[in-house]
C-alpha cells in the first residue's frame, strides 16, 4: 500500500468504505480519526504495516461521532491493538448502548433499519469535553460540534492549521452538511459549521470526501454566507 501524508504525519487511509479514516504518526506512536465502516480493520492494520510500524503502537482512536461509517472498525482494531476509544461525553451514550441510535428519518430509513447494518455497542475508554486537548499530532483540541449528533467533534490545532471536521460538514461534490435524514438536529448542524468557520485553519480534514487545502476556513466561511 502506497501512502501518501496529507500533511507530515497525517494519512487519509485509501480503500475505506463509507466514512474517512485518518491515521496519525508521531513521537508517542499511532492514533485515529475515525475508523469508517465495518470491513475495514485489515485495510487499516495494511496502512500501519506500510509505515513499518507495529500494530501494538496504535495507542489512541478518537470517534468524531457515534455513527457506524466511523466507529465500524473500533471493536475489531481494539482487539489487535489495544488501543483506547475516545469519544465526546454526549455521543458516549450511543457508542456504549445506553442510548438507542437515532433511526434515520423518512422512506429510505425505513429502508436502512430493515436492510441495512444492525446497530452494536462497544464501551468506551475516555469521554471527550470541549477544549479538551488529545495528545495526537502534536496536540488537537476538543471543538463540539453538535447537531449531526449530540457529540459531534472536531479536532483542531491552531498551531499547525488543521481541523478533522467530523461530519459537522462532508467534501463530496462540493461543501455539504450530512443528510437531515441521519442528522439529530439540522439546524444545531448548521450552528456548529458557522462556528467551526470561526476558527482559522488552512487544511480541514472531513469525515467525508477529500481533504480541503489551502485556506480551508475561508472555503467553509464563504460557503456559510451564501445559506
Ligand atoms: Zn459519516
Ligand atoms: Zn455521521
Amino acid at each position: 500500500m502506497d501512502l501518501h501524508p496529507v500533511v507530515p504525519g497525517i494519512y487519509a487511509l485509501p480503500g475505506m468504505k463509507t466514512g474517512r479514516s485518518y491515521l496519525i504518526e508521531d513521537a508517542r506512536g499511532l492514533a485515529l480519526v475515525d475508523t469508517s465502516t465495518q470491513g475495514c480493520a485489515a485495510r487499516i492494520l495494511e496502512a500501519i504495516d506500510a509505515l513499518r510500524r507495529p500494530a501494538r503502537e496504535l495507542h489512541t482512536i478518537v470517534a468524531t461521532h457515534y455513527h457506524l461509517d466511523h466507529t465500524g472498525n473500533v471493536a475489531a482494531l481494539r482487539e489487535r491493538t489495544g488501543a483506547r476509544l475516545y469519544v465526546h461525553a454526549a455521543d458516549a451514550p450511543y457508542v456504549d448502548g445506553r442510548t438507542p441510535w437515532m433511526a434515520m428519518r423518512g422512506p429510505l430509513g425505513g429502508l436502512a433499519a430493515r436492510f441495512g447494518p444492525r446497530p452494536y455497542s462497544i464501551s468506551v475508554d475516555g469521554e471527550l469535553h470541549d477544549g479538551d486537548v488529545v495528545p495526537i499530532a502534536g496536540g488537537l483540541t476538543v471543538v463540539h460540534l453538535p447537531g449531526h449528533t449530540p457529540g459531534n467533534i472536531g479536532l483542531y490545532s491552531r498551531e499547525r492549521g488543521l481541523v478533522f471536521t467530523g461530519d459537522a460538514l462532508m467534501n463530496v461534490f462540493g461543501l455539504r452538511t450530512p443528510l437531515d435524514m441521519s442528522t439529530h438536529d439540522p439546524a444545531q448542524a448548521r450552528d456548529s459549521v458557522r462556528k467551526l468557520a470561526t476558527l482559522d485553519f488552512e487544511i480541514a480534514l472531513p469525515g467525508h470526501g477529500a481533504p480541503i487545502i489551502g485556506r480551508a476556513s475561508e472555503k467553509i466561511r464563504g460557503w456559510t454566507e451564501r445559506w
